[in-house]
């Protein structure tokens, strides 16, 4: 088993710009939601880069009538958004029931996509790919054979949007494998379609709430300057995935925007939006590997409901980013605006006293924000000083008794933000 590796870390840098706007936004189109469901934490990989969270298998399988009788509640509460389905792990594919849900949410033309380590083959995923609008098959270096790999990447070529997405540890054994992987895709004559292959930074702090981009050397840093590349023959083109590059800018003056590549700016350290109001729960929900529901991975704002609630309180508004490194993709694409927007808007707008009114409040919630994430980083220094202090029997006692205690705090913190 490989054991849990603690990366050197970097503060995170304000991004190149002050606001993301969703895609449909930009369009003009029709509004989403993104539920991102991490169906359970059982995997056969054990990643150094990975929280045990992510693969201890200590949380039950879900099942497929909680799963069904959930999207039906998102079904009616978000009926004016399309609704776009993310499954992830754990590794997903390792749910008896997985291959259910997929019909169930195919048949009724749900915009579905997967990630998935690819441990069950070509055969397997040529079966399920037809039925994917997306399919991301991750490369980890320390546990994927490449030669069966890629035979699963070459026989999944039926869902319109298939990436390779090549984990990028900084120590040069794992690097190497990785990019060794990726010249063999490269210059592989059997592709008959265009594929993405991404190189993906990895984090440190992947699955906690304390998440930090990770020290690469130089060398390695100049590589993630084309960290995606389009492979294979140029027809058919391959349909844009919903995740993929942003559209980020100012607000002005001038009003300037333009594309960003997603894990060039994750690679960069540059996903800090401390302060930004942030669209999650509205654009996005996302729900762990023990069911329960949250505004995105990244866990600010806290609990929505679980899986198997008959009647959940959905969020009706965004929040106020309380976290210095926004490192998941599918977070960073969600629409999200910094309290100097809203200065602008106001400048724009000044004989608006309600527009002034709002950058007071924005800035008195982001000063609000900076207090509290202060606050919970010292406690979480006190826990951890407490945890290696007390004797490991009397620690989880005292633990298990504050979580009963937390129980009904959790319960009207989730109503207050719904
Ligand atoms: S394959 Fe994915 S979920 Fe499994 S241990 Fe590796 S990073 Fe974690
Ligand atoms: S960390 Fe969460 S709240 Fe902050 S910007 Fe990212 S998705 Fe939004």
């Amino acid at each position: 088993m490989a054991t849990k590796v603690r990366y050197q870390t970097r503060a995170a840098k304000t991004p190149p710009f002050d606001a993301i706007i969703g895609e449909y936004l930009r369009t003009g189109g029709r509004p989403y939601i993104h539920i991102c469901w991490m169906v359970h934490n059982h995997c056969n990989h054990r990643c150094s880069y990975c929280d045990k969270a992510n693969w201890g298998g200590d949380h039950p399988w879900p099942t497929l009538e909680s799963a069904k009788r959930f999207f039906e509640q998102v079904f009616r509460h978000y009926h004016d958004r399309k609704v776009v389905v993310s499954l992830t792990g754990g590794e997903p594919t390792l749910w008896p029931d997985f291959r259910s849900l997929v019909d169930w949410l195919h048949e009724r033309k749900i915009s579905l996509g997967m990630t998935s380590n690819g441990t069950m083959g070509a055969k397997y995923f040529a079966e399920i790919s037809p039925k994917l609008d997306w399919l991301s098959l991750s490369f980890h270096p320390q546990f994927t054979n490449p030669e069966p790999f890629l035979e699963t990447v070459l026989a999944s070529s039926a869902s319109p949007h298939l990436t390779v997405r090549l984990m990028m540890p900084p120590e040069r054994r794992l690097w190497n494998r990785s990019m060794d992987f990726s010249k063999k895709i490269r210059q592989s004559s059997r592709l008959n379609r265009s594929i993405s292959v991404e190189h993906v930074p990895i984090v440190d702090g992947f699955g906690s709430t304390n998440t930090k981009p990770v020290q690469y050397e130089a060398d390695q840093s100049q590589e993630f300057a084309r960290t995606s590349i389009t492979v294979g023959p140029e027809t058919p083109k391959p349909i844009q995935s919903p995740i993929s590059n942003i559209f980020a800018g100012f607000a002005g003056p001038p009003k300037a925007y333009a594309d960003y590549d997603l894990n060039q700016l994750v690679a960069d350290g540059a996903a800090n939006f401390f302060g930004w109001r942030c669209e999650i729960g509205r654009e996005q929900l996302f729900i762990d590997s023990s069911g329960h529901i949250l505004r995105a991975g990244c866990r600010v704002g806290g609990g929505v409901g679980h899986l198997n609630d008959a009647d959940i309180q959905f969020p009706t508004a965004g929040i106020r980013c309380n976290k210095t490194f926004c490192h998941c993709v599918t977070d960073v694409i969600v629409t999200k605006a910094s309290p100097r927007w809203d200065l602008i808007d106001a400048i724009h707008n000044k004989h608006d006293r309600i527009a002034v009114f709002r950058v007071l409040n924005s800035y008195g919630r982001f000063l609000t924000a900076h207090a509290q994430a202060r606050l919970s980083r010292a406690l979480d220094e006190t826990h951890r000083l407490i945890k290696t202090t007390l004797p490991p029997r009397l620690y989880y006692t005292i633990r298990d008794g504050f979580r009963i205690l937390r129980r009904p705090l959790k319960h009207l913190r989730s109503r207050a933000s719904s």
